[in-house]
Order: structure tokens, then sequence, then C-alpha cells
């Protein structure tokens, strides 16, 4: 099997190339070919050796994962279907706005960790993505897209992916080593060369990989609380069980010693009747207290059989002003890209389960 290059970050890369009696800057080379030009063929890599480049034809290729389905929302939302394995596919979505360009990346076939409201949650969990199927992601968005003219100003972007958001499928630090790798790749001045501030993980709350990420390459964070207690939060966010909120907190303290911006982004899926009360709303404002912290509210995306519904906007609109009032800084996610079920949580993508939850639902609900 051809080694895929898209699966090194220039470390491993340039120690790849010294097995192969080839020099660092060899490495740094192509690295930039792959990255910064997207190319896929030895062949155009120009200023690179005859010799070397027909070595890397003959064992190594560039493959980003296949374009199942492309989308263009009416808002200029992208979103990209990619076939990873038999009956496995992955979600990205692009949303463009004046000033930046984000790309919404996926890190898992599924996810485990079954939060009741999230639809990739309820789709089971089948493996882990390989580097270059979370760095192809990118591949693939900023190389086509940086070929078309922009939507607002009309020019063409050469760099139309500004930030990244670890946000798509699956719970980016259950599949640690390999995020790492691939944000190593995102920040490198060789390859996309983006800020720590404008690449975020999103996590639903694993501690012990939070601190693991402040060690190793400490992006910006975002945290999934949806809940101010235990109990709730026990019950939407079943990881919590395992990591119940005062130890979240503390962790997110930690966090921000080593993070590039100076606070945690909260994100909150506002659940009607759920967790989306005024007294939710003052209870929460009592758990964060010791964490410096902007809130993200999401009004609750719907799917099919979810159980939940979107929070009324009379109910959203008095959250929000609770935040506020004590001093908050509160956004409240716009719904992008809802024509092609691009928005949060809706990403479905297919995954064909391995960890039995969707046999066990279909046999509960038929009991
Ligand atoms: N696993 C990570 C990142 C992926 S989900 C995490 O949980 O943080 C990205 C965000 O979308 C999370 O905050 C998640 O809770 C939220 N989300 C999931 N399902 C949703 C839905 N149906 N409506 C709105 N937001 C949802
Ligand atoms: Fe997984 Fe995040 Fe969905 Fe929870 S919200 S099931 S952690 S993807």
């Amino acid at each position: 099997m051809p080694q895929n290059l898209l699966d090194f970050d220039l470390e491993g890369l340039t120690a790849r190339f010294a097995e192969l009696g080839e020099k660092p800057f060899r490495a740094k080379q192509v690295f930039r070919w792959m990255h910064q030009s997207g190319v896929a063929d030895f062949a155009q890599m120009t200023d690179i050796a005859k010799s070397l480049r027909d070595k890397l034809a003959g064992m190594a290729e560039i493959r980003a994962p296949g374009i199942k389905l492309a989308h263009a929302s009416a808002d200029g939302t992208r979103k990209w279907l990619f076939e990873v394995g038999v009956g496995n596919g992955v979600e990205t979505v692009f949303i463009p706005e004046e000033d930046r360009g984000t790309l919404c990346v996926s890190s898992q076939v599924g996810c485990a960790l079954e939060c009741t409201f999230c639809s990739t949650g309820r789709q089971g969990f089948n493996r882990n993505l390989t580097v270059a199927e979370i760095v192809g992601q990118l591949w693939v968005a900023q190389h086509s897209l940086k070929t078309e003219p922009n939507r607002t100003t009309g020019a063409v972007d050469p760099r139309p992916v500004s930030n990244v958001v670890m946000m798509g499928m699956g719970e980016p630090l259950a599949n640690f080593e390999n995020v790492v790798a691939a944000l190593d790749v995102m920040l490198d001045d060789h390859a996309y060369g983006l800020s720590r501030r404008r690449v975020t993980v999103s996590t639903s709350g694993i501690v012990p990989a939070m601190d693991r990420l402040a060690e190793r390459c400490p992006v910006a964070l975002a945290v999934s609380l949806h809940a101010p207690s235990d109990a709730l939060r026990d019950q939407l966010v079943p990881i919590n069980k395992k990591y119940p909120l005062a130890e979240l907190m503390a962790a997110c303290r930690r966090y921000l010693v080593h993070a590039p911006r100076d606070f945690i982004t909260f994100e909150y899926v506002l659940l009607a009747g759920v967790n989306d009360t005024p007294a939710h709303a003052r209870e929460l404002i009592e758990c964060v207290r010791d964490v410096p912290c902007k809130f993200n509210l999401i009004p609750f995306n719907p799917f099919p059989d979810s159980g939940y519904d979107k929070p009324r906007s009379d109910a959203q609109r008095a959250f929000r002003e609770i935040l506020q009032d004590a001093g908050f800084v509160v956004t409240t996610r716009k719904t992008r890209g809802d024509d092609i079920d691009a928005a949060c949580g809706q990403l479905a993508g297919r995954v064909a389960d391995k960890s039995g939850r969707v046999l066990k639902r279909i046999h509960k609900a038929a009991a």
C-alpha cells in the first residue's frame, strides 16, 4: 500500500524522509507543495529532483478522502460528505462570513458518547478518523474554494479557510493523537499557517485529555456544557458521570494557563423546557463563576425522533439577557446552511455502527 503523505505532520514527514536518506528541507518542500499549493501529483513538484519525485511516486501518495456529495446552500454555506470506508461517511461544513471563513471539521465516524440531543451520537460509533482523513477535509475545502470568487467581495481568496472548528462529527479529544497531529498541520506555517486563536477544539469535557491538549497543542477551547447541574448534565451529556462539573470547571481553569485566548467558550444547546428556563440561566452563572468565559447559545436543531423541541424565541431571549445582565459576553449561534442540513448537530453522515447502540435502540422501541 502506498503511504499517504497527508497522514504526516512536518515532524513526522521529516523523520520519514530521513529514513529514505532525504534531507529535512526536502520534506518541507513536499509539505508545502501538498498543503500550500494543493498539489497531489508528485510530477508537478517542479523544484524537486526528478529522482526523488520518481521515488515518491513509487511508494507514496497524497490522497484526501473521496467526495461523495457536495452541497451549496443559498446563504453560501458549503457541505461535503466524504466517503471513509464502506457504509461510512463524515461531513464537513464551510461557513463564509464577511471577515472570515470557518471550516467545521469531523474527527470520528459517529461518536461513542451518546449525548441525547445529538444526531451524531444517535448514530453510534464506527472508528476514529486518520490524520489524512482529518487534514484531508481542510485540504479539499481550501483548494476547491480558492478557485472560486468570494460571495461578498467577488475576489478570489487564496486562503478561504481562515478558521477551523473541530465541531463536526465526533469527539475530538477521544481521538487525541490523530487530532493533535492534524492540528499541527493546520497551524504549521509551511502548511495552512492558522493561528492557535483561530483553531478551536470543541469537547464534551474529557478532563484528562483537556490537560494533555494544554500541554501538547493549546488551541482555543470550546466546552459543551449544556446544563448547569450534575443531575441534568448526567442525563444530557453522559460523560458527565465520569467527569462531573466541579472537575470540568477546574480543568477549564487549568487550560486557561496555556490557552491562546483568555476565556473558554461554553456551548449551551437550548432545549425547550429542559434546560432553557430563567432558573437554569441563573444556576449557570453560579456554575461557571470561577472560569473566565463566553457563552455560545445554540438553539436546538431538530432531527427526526429526537424527542426534543426548539426553544421558543422569548425563552431564548430571556436566557440570553440573564447571562448578559450578569456581565457575560453571549452569542447565539445563527442557523446557517439550514436548507442543506448543515447546522450544528444535524451532521448525520453515515455510520456503520459498531457500538451496538443503534440495534439496542431499535429493540427498545419495538418492545
Ligand atoms: N463532540 C464535540 C464536538 C462536536 S458537536 C462536542 O460535543 O463538543 C459541536 C456542538 O454541537 C456541541 O456543542 C454539541 O453539543 C452541539 N450539538 C449537538 N447536537 C446538536 C443539536 N441537535 N442542535 C444543536 N447543537 C447540537
Ligand atoms: Fe459526541 Fe459531541 Fe454529539 Fe456528544 S454532542 S454525542 S460528544 S458529537
